[in-house]
């Protein structure tokens, strides 16, 4: 195909694709994915090999935020079951992350749910940072707050972050749907304060909250153009008791033309697979693996995940390894830099949460309809678009509970 021919050439280079070409890629039919997964995937190993990075949550505060996100259990009014509670001290958050760096991660990625920190708030996850730093040499650590305030970006450098986290979820036009106490210019300023400040920028989008294709390559333009080192892709967990529990659109073959989209335009950028994995691409998880190079371990803000063993095996059982604390996970040109041109990777993750949506693959591409495999009962064969529920579990284990984390 052409098209595929032309993204593999301009990914090798660092070359934009044009709008029409991500549309393209987002427009192409199942019979074609194999071949997009190929394509994106050689772009994927020119810049990261086979290595994957895996990336460990610990939530910090959980739940009881003023904001508005639609998406989100934790926002006002959300009536999701989901584990509450206040800041973890220093050595709680200590000891989950090293749970996840026993497990194989090489980051962690600490987060607090809430607009933003106050001064006191950045004082807390700097002395959480320290004593990760202290406890565990050579992790990373990306902190995720919400908005910050002048200087405050700073003062995590300072007491050691490597990277800050702050997703723009979708695209400018449709960000007033999905969230109303905050704007995306308000997400934009901090990606940019977070960058000034020398911490290595981690933004992404989840996808699957009812936006167009022209929404998912918007938001995938505007975050190349801000050049984040690590580009997190959240599908939507339709939580039950938020506003878009009903909104499962994600099939996942759509999963991996958005990944192949997102490793086009950005082509040596840390792209992750972030909330709603198993929940969307279920089964297909390993294909993912040959278009982003790092995901998180075990399970996410409020949900859980696959057990971390079986991230473990799905990485080896897929011919891929896990990338060790003695690389960079970025080519030589972006240490320094972003989405085209920067430094390390960052995470991902206040709100979705991430997981994802169906699955099943029956004879064939069913149609928009039941699955029909000659002598299957039409009410037996699976289809790839219709709810889940059943793969969305809160995280009742980890950070915030007495029982041991996932890892
Ligand atoms: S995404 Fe962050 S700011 Fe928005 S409701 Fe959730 S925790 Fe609050």
């Amino acid at each position: 195909m052409d098209l595929l021919n032309t993204l593999v050439d301009k990914g090798l280079r660092r070359e934009t694709p044009t709008r029409g070409e991500a549309l393209a890629v987002l427009a192409t039919s199942d019979d074609d994915l194999l071949d997009v997964v190929a394509a994106a995937g050689k772009v994927r190993r020119h810049w990261f090999g086979r290595r994957v990075k895996l990336n460990y949550l610990v939530n910090l505060k959980s739940g009881l935020c003023p904001e508005d996100c639609s998406y989100c259990s934790q926002r006002l009014g959300s009536r999701a079951d989901i584990l509450k509670y206040t800041w973890l001290k220093p050595d709680e958050a200590s000891k989950a992350a090293a749970a996840g760096l026993a497990g194989g991660a090489k980051r962690v990625c600490l987060v607090a749910s809430g607009r933003g920190p106050t001064d006191r708030d950045v004082d807390r996850v700097s002395d959480t940072i320290r004593a990760i730093k202290e406890q565990n040499g050579g992790v990373e650590v990306c902190a995720c707050l919400g908005l910050l305030s002048d200087g405050q970006a700073e003062r995590l450098r300072e007491a050691g972050a490597d990277a800050y986290n702050h997703n723009l979820n979708t695209s400018e036009s449709t960000y007033g749907d999905i969230t109303t106490t905050h704007t995306y210019a308000d997400r934009v300023d901090t990606v940019q304060k977070a960058h000034a400040a020398g911490l290595s920028a981690c933004s992404g989008l989840i996808a699957g909250m009812g936006e167009s294709d022209e929404d998912l390559v918007d938001v995938v333009f505007a975050l190349r153009e801000l050049d984040p080192d690590s580009v997190p892709v959240n599908f939507l967990i339709p939580f039950e008791g938020t506003p878009l529990a009903k909104e499962w659109h994600l099939t996942p073959q759509r999963c991996l033309r958005i990944l192949a989209m997102v490793r086009f335009v950005c082509p040596d950028v840390e792209v992750r697979i972030a909330g709603g994995r198993e929940v969307h691409l279920r089964t297909m998880q390993p294909l993912a693996l040959h278009l982003a190079n790092s995901i998180f371990l075990g399970d996410y803000l409020t949900s859980e995940g696959q057990a971390g063993r079986a991230d473990l095996e799905m990485i080896a059982d897929a011919g891929f390894e896990v990338e060790g604390t003695d690389r960079v996970t970025l080519p030589e040109h972006r240490t320094g830099g972003g989405c085209g041109a920067h430094d390390d990777g960052g995470c991902g993750a206040h709100e979705g949460d991430g997981c994802g949506s169906h699955g099943g693959g029956a004879c064939g591409p069913a149609p928009s309809g039941a699955g029909s495999c000659a002598g299957a009962a039409e009410e037996s064969a699976p289809r790839t678009d219709e709810p889940r529920t059943d793969l969305v579990a809160v995280r009742r284990r980890g950070a915030g509970t007495d029982l041991a984390p996932n890892a």
